[in-house]
């Protein structure tokens, strides 16, 4: 029983440490990054208190060493995640019936973990498993997924305390539920802190989980596992299962208890799941809540007025930081022609200066990309716009997979606003340039506004407030995060509430408390003191 409204510490945003050369967590992260690069785990699925070996494994090796294997993970059978499934309802029972303070207590402990004792675990296995370098690393493993916990939490204190007014004779109140039934968490590999957000921020709200993570960031999420088993996450709350993603979603869908699902990765792959739910709608106890963060082709445009030195520093980390693969890269610029060449100048000394390598070489800001198919993708339209006569490779331009995925950061300058490389979504580092006229301003707004069909993140850099405001207005709906004169990318949970709308996503914002209502289904309790005894109102006379 609870005995006093309890306030959970304010949150702020962890600091993103410096790794400069001598500092102590420089030597802590590459001695954790040894460690796991000559180890060899075993990943099993985790289906209640069980550490289940199927047996049929595949290897993990980092993207910029392919050859090299750091451990292997046990693939599912339809019976494992039939198994998860039936794991996630029985924990239900206890779980859903926590009081939150101690729901509370496990995720800011968590958050503490990850601060403290396993901040370069997570930050190592990220390195390795999904080649970041040690800054996108800390401002991913560490900080981003600190921040979600802590902040989290505050806003699921803030939603339980929204309460209505009561009339005389009445008390009103409202209680949070859980969501009747399983939630099913999908993650991608480009951020370990969303792999640890998705099935966290359903849990915390009081409802169980499948977590399916990407098989290219299995690595580091076992450490969140590790991490959430430590903070005292019961067994059972989050199940997770790895394998064919169709097999397994098929599965998950089917189950009459399915209630909810929290995914981020590609449009295609939500389109195919947002169907897969109607089909099978028939079958639900309830309507499940159906939220995804997808694709993007975020833009920079920048205005006769902007300072060049500022576009191209927006262009130079925010098209090629990651190689790109954050979901708000800046893919697409628009550039003044009377400012083009010096910026596009600016950017290739950048480019020309960029070191790439392997994330435990500290001097490299480029690693590499994710995996082969991804490679070969880019290294397809890189080479598509050598031959195209409305493309003109301006910077870089070149790949090599012989040791790891590289491929160095690439301009690419076309006259066709509607070029390929302009609308879809390449999610690497390739950045595509427009230059329009410097008299067509509000033209080139209306073709930002109509060229993609995401509208993820975008960027207007200009001097001038009275074209800062038409930006804001013409582009309203092209992006759901919109920065003026900084860069498209960087969002910080609790200051820039993250998603977009459009084939971007349901816009559910992640790390706020938006988000968070989509994992609670409010019951309300109406209470009458005195109840009537006389159904005869006086207008009856
Ligand atoms: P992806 O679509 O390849 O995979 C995402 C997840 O879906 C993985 O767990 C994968 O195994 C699973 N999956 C793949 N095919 C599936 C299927 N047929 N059925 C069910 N699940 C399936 O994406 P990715 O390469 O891991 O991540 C990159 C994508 O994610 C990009 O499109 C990027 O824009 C997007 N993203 C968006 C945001 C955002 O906030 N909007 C954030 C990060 C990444």
């Amino acid at each position: 029983m609870a005995k006093g409204f309890f306030n959970v510490p304010t949150a702020i945003n962890e600091p993103v440490k410096s790794y400069v050369p001598g500092s102590p967590e420089r030597e802590e992260v590459l001695a954790q990054y040894k460690a796991y690069y000559n180890g060899n785990v075993d990943v099993p699925l985790y289906i209640g208190s069980e550490e289940v070996r199927t047996g049929n494994t595949r290897t993990m090796s980092p993207p910029h060493d392919h050859k090299h294997v750091v451990g292997t993970y046990h693939l599912a059978e339809k019976k494992h995640v039939e198994e998860a499934i039936a794991n996630c309802l029985e924990s239900r029972k206890k779980w859903a019936a926590m009081r939150w303070e101690h729901r509370a207590a496990i995720f800011m402990k968590a958050a503490d973990l990850i601060a403290g004792p396993y901040r370069q675990k997570m930050n190592a296995s990220t390195m390795i498993a999904q080649s970041k370098n040690i800054h996108q690393a800390e401002i991913d493993a560490a900080c981003e997924i600190i921040d979600f916990l802590r902040f989290n939490v505050e806003y699921m204190t803030q939603i339980y305390q929204d309460q209505p007014d009561s009339d005389e004779g009445m008390w009103n109140r409202v209680e949070y539920r859980p969501l009747e039934g399983f939630v099913y968490a999908i993650t991608p590999f480009n951020f370990t802190a969303i792999a640890g957000n998705l099935p966290t921020s359903a849990a915390m709200m009081g409802n169980v989980v499948v977590w399916k993570p990407s098989d290219h960031q299995i690595f580091s999420a076992k450490v969140i596992v590790d991490v959430l088993k430590e903070a005292g996450l019961p067994d059972g709350v989050i199940n997770v299962v790895y394998g064919d993603p169709v097999m397994i979603t098929d599965t998950v869908l089917a189950s009459p208890d399915f209630s909810g699902i929290h995914y981020t990765g590609s449009t295609a792959v939500f389109k195919d799941l947002w169907k897969k739910i109607g089909n099978n709608i028939d079958r639900y106890k309830t309507y499940p809540r159906i939220v995804g963060e997808t694709g993007g082709k975020d833009f920079i445009i920048a205005h006769p007025s902007s300072n060049t030195k500022q576009v191209a520093t927006a262009i130079s980390r925010g098209a090629f930081e990651f190689q790109g693969q954050k979901c708000s890269a800046a893919s697409r610029v628009y550039l003044p022609k009377s400012k083009a060449s010096e910026i596009l100048d600016f950017v290739k000394e950048d480019i020309e200066s960029f070191k790439m390598g392997s994330p435990e070489d500290m001097s490299n800001f480029i690693t590499a990309v994710i995996h082969e198919g991804s490679f070969d993708k880019l290294a397809s339209f890189i080479d598509q716009a050598k031959e195209d006569k409305e493309a003109e490779i301006f910077a870089g331009g070149t790949y090599d997979k012989s040791k790891g995925y590289f491929v160095s950061p690439t301009v690419i300058v076309t006259t066709d606003p509607q070029y390929k490389t302009m609308t879809t979504e390449l999610f690497g580092p390739v950045v595509t340039v427009y230059v329009y006229e410097d008299s067509k301003w509000s033209e080139t707004l209306k073709l930002v506004d109509t060229t993609s069909e995401y509208a993820l993140t975008g960027a207007v850099f200009s001097a001038d407030r009275y074209t800062l405001e038409e930006a804001a207005v013409a582009l309203e709906n092209a992006a759901g995060n919109f920065y003026i004169n900084d860069k498209p990318t960087g969002a910080v949970v609790g200051q820039q509430p993250f998603g977009g709308a459009r084939a971007s996503g349901t816009n559910d914002k992640a790390g706020s408390m938006q988000n968070l209502l989509r994992w609670v289904s409010p019951r309300l309790i109406k209470e009458t003191f005195v109840s009537p005894v006389n159904y005869r109102y006086p207008f009856l006379g």
